[in-house]
């Protein structure tokens, strides 16, 4: 599914008339899909493939209007919950995860589930189970509407408390606060979930947290190669879907910097008055926006006088994921089904 940029597409404006040598791209590496999203794509596309459509998908896969419609267009059906799968059909559910409540539904209904949750947020819902078996209060630091947040909630909804601001930890009333446990949201902000966790600290002094951050090493790596860059740009370009939280903080880091950012699906949501005296205009893409989309937003800007495009590689990122053993087995059984997993 990732398509990468060709390296003669960059450094160069031989092709375009109306290049001007000073505007340039600086192109962000890492960008684009993450290791969750690529395995969550493939595991849609592996059950396509083996199984035929029409496969049900509970939410979006990843949060990107691009990747949902393309699977879509070759058979998943997207639904928001599991009353609207057929009984006894297959439905598999998105790379942020689900509660436990969700799982119970299904086996209620008699589905047959492909979990293509993200390793890095069943970490999450694990060390939520740990904690609440230990008879921690958990405090969750996250967006309550997300998908995610709302999945590691349902592993211990009695003793967890959702947090979004420094305010809701002011307010936080719990049973013991010498036996409190915090854990967050893998898309967060690391700046804020910095100052999070120290309101948190200063509230609950005896407070304990996860052995790893619970920010995952690709929201990490995307906000560090902003942080790098931004300072020098006139303007950062985030290609992601409005409902991506990795994608929205990515302009956040920017526009904290002091440095004008913005959020698009798509090149042509690009206003052509964001780039009147822009010089360098950086662009990087959220963990779920495909690499299609970027070529097309550089492509624009190069039509529109951006002479050279520099891909600016702040830190190498090689993680991969192995596919659920359900789809392996599944894989496994069907007749004339795919033996290799997609590259
Ligand atoms: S952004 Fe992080 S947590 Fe989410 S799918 Fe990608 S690797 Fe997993």
């Amino acid at each position: 599914m990732t398509t990468a940029i060709d390296p003669s597409d960059v450094n160069s404006s031989g092709n375009n008339p109306g290049a001007n040598v000073d505007k340039h791209v600086l192109l962000l590496k890492p960008r684009g899909f993450c290791a969750g999203v690529v395995r969550a794509i493939d595991i849609v596309q592996i059950a396509l493939d083996t199984f035929g459509a029409p496969i049900y998908v509970r939410k979006e896969i990843v949060h990107n209007s691009y990747v949902v419609d393309d699977l879509a267009k070759k058979g998943a059906i997207f639904v928001n919950e599991l009353d609207e799968v057929p009984s006894g059909a297959r439905v598999i559910y998105s790379a942020h995860g689900v509660s436990p409540a969700v799982r119970e539904a299904a086996k209620g209904r008699g589905l047959k589930v492909i979990d293509a949750t993200c390793p890095l947020v069943t970490k999450v819902h694990v060390e939520a189970i740990k904690f609440a078996k230990q008879g921690y209060s958990l405090v969750l630091v996250g967006h309550r509407d997300h998908e995610e947040v709302e999945g590691t909630q349902g592993e211990a909804p009695d003793v967890t408390q959702v947090v979004s601001t420094v305010e809701e930890v002011a307010a936080l009333v719990v049973p013991d606060p010498d036996k409190v446990a915090y854990l967050t949201q893998t898309t967060l902000s690391l700046d804020e979930a910095k100052y999070m966790i120290e309101a948190l600290k200063k509230k609950f002094p005896n407070i304990v947290g996860p052995h790893a951050q619970d920010i995952c090493y690709a929201t990490e790596n995307r906000q560090t190669a902003v942080k790098k860059v931004a300072p020098g740009a006139d303007l950062v370009l985030v290609v992601g879907s409005r409902n991506s939280s990795n994608s929205n903080r990515l302009v956040e880091v920017s526009q904290n910097i002091g440095t004008n950012s913005f959020l698009i699906d798509k090149a042509e949501d690009i206003q052509p008055e964001w780039l009147e005296g822009v010089g360098n205009v950086a662009v990087t893409a959220g963990a779920s926006a495909p690499e299609v989309l970027v070529k097309e937003v550089v492509a624009y800007l190069q039509s529109r006088g951006f002479g050279s495009v520099d891909e600016v590689e702040v830190m190498p990122e090689n993680v991969r994921f192995g596919l659920p053993p359900e789809i392996v087995q599944a894989i496994a059984s069907a007749p004339g089904a795919i033996t290799q997993p997609r590259a």
